[in-house]
């Protein structure tokens, strides 16, 4: 069978959906730290037991985030023995190119991966003037199973380790270098639940943030939930102020439990007043993503009640017009139906951005990440 990921219409194979909870346990354990899922402090302190003087820590650390180079070999100033060490204890290479297309005149690269234990997960490097933003996958699948989202219907295979998540960026920082650009933003917004891969996520951010390595600033990394409130919270205590996206889809319990089902156990009124916390302990504006979706969630009506949940809060809206999954029965509302919904919101005094897909082929998906990554731009 196959699978689209919402993200980018890009079709890839994969293995029956089920749920694996045996499998989830033992392939966790069975998977090798690699050198990107450690911090610099944890990297010098590796350096004793294979051997090496803490400095070294820093130079490969140099190699792997600044050179962007793919392996040991290339660390021309480390010992030839240690490279080899290396190389077998802490390995490089934890995510495996299967596919890279391009659309957007080539500023849109997607890349499939294949994961050590057989895993296919997505990434895509969306160039703009101005910067460069990747959009990266925090698990395979998803638990929260949105009744819109082709991720969801995987359900949750495995959490990606914060390495493999490194390893994305990375990798889109090479390939913005070959263009002549440099990586700016990291966007949260592939596949998965980051704020249910919550750890892992966390150390993948403070890896890309580190000075000494990639450099990716606090307000440069977004970090999209459906709402898992208590996590939202942790993430307010976090020593860096991230910008937080909401997928909201919904203004009433009714509405948004039928779409996005962690509704019934954090329901709007809990979810609002974590998000007020977070923008009271944060001073940032929070961005509620909003898939349109024809006869669902487009009314009037509907528009006029989510402006009043929203005024007064420091946010912003970004409607993404659904992209619609091949089996699954939403659409996207037309053009006038979108402006509308615009208006109305606008109306009641909500910034509001929209990004209007350009059809099914892969320029419109790219269309749609981009929307989210303009509303994360817009609120940051
Ligand atoms: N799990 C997180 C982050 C990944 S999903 C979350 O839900 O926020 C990133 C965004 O894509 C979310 O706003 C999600 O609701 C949206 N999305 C999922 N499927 C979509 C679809 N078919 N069309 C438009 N947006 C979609
Ligand atoms: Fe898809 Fe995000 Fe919902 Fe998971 S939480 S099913 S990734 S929209």
């Amino acid at each position: 069978m196959s699978h689209e990921c919402y993200s980018c219409v890009m079709t890839i194979p994969l293995a029956a959906p089920a749920a694996r909870p045996a499998r989830l346990a033992s392939s966790r354990a069975s998977r090798p730290r690699g050198l990107y899922d450690l911090s610099l402090a944890e990297l010098e302190t590796r350096m004793p037991e294979l051997g090496a003087p803490t400095y070294r820590a820093r130079q490969i650390w140099g190699w792997a985030y600044r050179q962007l180079v793919p392996d040991y070999a290339a660390m021309a100033n480390l010992p030839a023995a240690l490279r080899d060490t290396l190389a077998a204890d802490l390995p490089i290479s934890v995510l495996e190119p299967v596919r890279t297309l391009t659309a957007d005149d080539g500023e849109t690269i997607k890349a499939l991966y294949r994961t050590r234990d057989g895993q296919l997960l997505e990434t895509v490097l969306m160039l703009y003037p101005d910067r460069a933003t990747v959009c990266v996958s925090c698990q395979v699948g998803c638990a929260v199973g949105c009744a819109f989202c082709a991720t969801g219907l995987m359900g949750l295979a495995r959490n990606l380790s914060a390495g493999e998540m490194a390893a994305q960026v990375v990798d889109a920082a090479r390939h913005a270098r070959a263009r002549g650009r440099q990586l700016t933003n990291v966007v949260i917004m592939g596949m998965g639940e980051p704020l249910q891969n919550f750890a892992e996520t966390m150390r993948f951010i403070g890896i890309i943030h580190d000075p000494a390595g990639l450099d990716i600033g606090a307000r440069r990394i977004t970090v999209s939930t459906s709402g898992i409130v208590p996590k939202i919270d942790a993430l307010a205590e976090e020593p860096l102020q991230l910008n937080l996206a909401v997928s909201l889809h919904a203004p009433n319990d009714d509405l948004r439990s039928s779409l996005v089902p962690i509704n019934r156990r954090y329901p709007i009124a809990v979810l609002m007043d974590a998000v007020d916390r977070y923008t009271a302990k944060t001073g940032r504006r929070v961005s509620f993503e909003y898939a349109l979706m024809r006869g669902i969630n487009d009314s009037d009506a509907i528009a006029r009640e989510l402006g009043a949940l929203l005024q007064g809060r420091l946010c912003h809206v970004n409607l993404i017009p659904l992209n619609p999954v091949e089996v699954l029965p939403y659409e996207r509302p037309d053009a006038a139906g979108i402006a509308r919904f615009v208006a109305t919101l606008r109306e009641a005094g909500i910034p509001t951005t929209v990004r209007y897909s350009r059809g099914l082929d892969i320029d419109a998906a790219c269309g749609q990440l981009r929307a989210k990554e303009e509303a994360v731009r817009a609120a940051s």
